[in-house]
């Protein structure tokens, strides 16, 4: 039993560290650079731990980030819990307003994810990817016995739930505190930040996107965070993307002294790749309208 529960904390680990540095840090926000074998060597757990296709996981990602708790956010528990949780995984390809080969140029002209994505054809790539992530441990129970292969089976359906549960529980305002006082309802949930191997500091990351550091705090433990430090020492990653808390006080305010909104949405979102920087002013014109609506209540 030792044994087994060591095997799928390793495995547990390896996965969730391919969704959060893989799929989320690097993929969707490009917060540091590294080789294109590096890069597939990071995805590769993610997406074996049944996270679907890359481009449809970071194109709808940014697009969460860019229409956050509005009505074009893909999952903000706003709409409803079951929706924001699973329901939005259920429709058949992309909203009108999110287009893969204008917001993800990055990732649509790579061969690999281009066979991933299956042309948007959402049940097709989601098949795809249970199809090899069910083959994969078909390999392992064949070269290492039926435990280990259990234990990565368990462990990739595990964190499989780490950004769907993320996704609901980070947005609800009663669960966790905020460290910046952003627009949107993201907060920071400590157990989250655990389970999640450092994403649960979502008012941290929804604050500063475009860095590679989500715990901000002493005691928020970000373990992905220790892990690109590691590989950035080991030169396998570079142009680490790193923003202080100085930075984003001075640029949100903090809890019970929050910037004005006029100011907040007259400044430049910090660090968005080039594919988000695209919509901002889309963005920012739907969030000014939800904010006067709100301040006018
Ligand atoms: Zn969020
Ligand atoms: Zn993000």
């Amino acid at each position: 039993m030792f044994e087994f529960l060591t095997l799928f904390l390793v495995f547990y680990i390896w996965h969730a560290l391919g969704i959060c540095i893989g799929y989320h840090r690097l993929l969707s926000h490009r917060t540091f650079v590294t080789s294109k074998f590096m890069e597939y060597l990071l995805v590769l757990p993610g997406y074996l731990a049944f996270e679907g296709s890359p481009i449809w996981w970071s194109v709808i990602h940014r697009a969460h980030h860019r229409h956050v708790d509005t009505e074009l956010d893909p999952h903000s528990p706003r709409f409803g819990l079951f929706h924001a949780h699973i329901g939005w995984t259920m429709d058949k390809t992309y909203r009108s307003h999110i287009d893969p080969h204008t917001q993800a140029k990055d990732l649509t002209n790579d061969p690999i994810y281009k066979f991933l994505e299956q042309g948007g054809d959402w049940s097709k790539a989601h098949a795809l990817n249970f199809g090899i992530g069910f083959g994969f441990r078909g390999i392992l129970w064949a070269l290492f016995g039926w435990q280990v292969a259990l234990a990565s089976l368990l462990a990739g359906l595990a964190v499989l739930q780490i950004p769907l549960m993320l996704n609901v529980f980070c947005h609800m305002t009663h669960l966790g505190y905020k460290n910046y006082s952003t627009e949107d309802d993201s907060v920071n949930v400590w157990w989250v930040g655990i389970l999640a191997c450092g994403e649960g500091w979502h008012n941290n990351h929804h604050a500063s996107p475009g860095s590679a550091q989500s715990g901000m705090k002493p005691f928020e433990f970000d373990l992905a965070w220790q892990v690109i430090k590691l590989l950035r020492a080991l030169n396998l990653v570079r142009n680490v993307n790193v923003i202080p808390h100085e930075r984003l006080v001075a640029r949100f305010g903090e809890p019970g002294n929050p910037k004005p909104v006029e100011e907040l949405v007259a400044e430049p979102v910090l660090s968005q790749t080039d594919a988000q920087a695209q919509a901002k002013s889309e963005s920012v014109r739907i969030r000014r309208k939800s904010l006067v609506a709100s301040n006018s209540k």
